[in-house]
């Protein structure tokens, strides 16, 4: 693949103001971006926002975490995170394998939203915020709104994603599980996420999500409700049962029936469940 044009800018200013000109499209890792283009494909122009120093890190202020664009799955993994982000880690160290990680980016899998993107279901369940920039301002969106299908988001041609930004929860712990065929560099056949907080034994926030059973990663709304209030135990589990799953919507595909996603969708969610309740 040749590009028509390469522009790599050192602040969000110029980047903004190459995004409007309508000539460019975003580049950050580039992991999603070059195994998808091909020879054939009409010539575009990349606009690099790797050198744009404010759109990396990790931070914590005013009660949010704020998760740099081009902050990568490696820079995550490696982080002193507390409990509330665990999840995010684990998902962060699933991620393809270590060079995938080292140049991959939070960002980067959300903007491309596969149905199969590790990142998301965790992101769901810690209700984060997608952080939108463009000349005209900016403006932040729920994840779920962002997202709007298989590879659609609600993000405008002339707009860069600059953060992804979540509620602190202190108190909270989460977790994260992936099945694929095998045990490393593999896309996923089902993921689930849980987001936890327990008061005196008893479960006071339940959040849970489901990847790759759907175009979009979906939140157990119901399932959620009906976990709150109960005792954080190992009896839990036996409370979730298929008919939790109901508004997933798997397809057939070579990774696995749409009948065999739901068994390992339930297992999981047993399981991630299991796992964030425990200490
Ligand atoms: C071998 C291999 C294994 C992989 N394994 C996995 C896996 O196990 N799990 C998984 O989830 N993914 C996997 N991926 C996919 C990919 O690595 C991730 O989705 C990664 O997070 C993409 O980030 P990136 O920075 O490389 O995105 P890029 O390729 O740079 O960009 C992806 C898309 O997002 C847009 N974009 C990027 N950043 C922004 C921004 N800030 N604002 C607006 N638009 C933006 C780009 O224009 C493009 O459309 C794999 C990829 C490869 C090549």
């Amino acid at each position: 693949m040749i590009y028509a044009d390469y522009l790599r800018p050192g602040n969000l200013n110029d980047a903004l103001h190459a995004l409007a000109s309508g000539s460019f499209r975003v580049l950050a890792g580039g992991t999603d971006i070059y195994p998808s283009d091909s020879a054939t494909a009409p010539k575009v122009s990349l606009l690099d926002i790797t050198g744009v120093s404010d759109l990396t890190g990790i931070s914590l202020q005013d009660q949010v975490w704020r998760i740099g664009a081009t902050t990568t799955w490696s820079t995550l993994a490696r982080a002193e995170l507390p409990p509330q982000l665990s999840g995010l880690q684990a998902a962060a160290r699933e991620v393809g394998g270590i060079q995938i990680q080292n140049t991959g980016t939070v960002a980067g899998n959300i903007c491309n939203a596969s149905p199969a993107a590790d990142g998301v279901p965790v992101l769901l369940s810690l209700d984060a915020e997608v952080e939108l920039a463009s000349v005209r301002g900016t403006r932040r969106i729920p994840l779920q709104q962002f997202l709007m299908g298989s590879r659609k988001t609600a993000r405008n041609p002339d707009e860069l994603v600059t953060a992804l930004v979540i509620p602190h929860r202190p108190n909270a712990r989460s977790a994260f599980l992936k099945l694929g065929h095998r045990r490393y560099l593999v896309i996923s056949i089902v993921m689930a996420a849980a987001v936890v907080e327990i008061e005196r034994g008893v479960l006071t926030h339940v959040a849970l999500s489901v990847g790759a059973c759907s175009a979009v990663a979906q939140r157990l709304n119901a399932l959620e409700r009906k976990l709150i209030g109960q005792p954080a135990n190992s009896a839990l589990v036996d409370q979730i049962n298929p008919d939790d799953l109901l508004m997933l919507s798997p397809i057939d595909d070579v990774r696995g029936t749409a009948k065999y996603r739901v068994d390992a969708a339930l297992t999981l969610v047993r399981r991630v469940i299991t796992e964030a309740t425990h200490e």
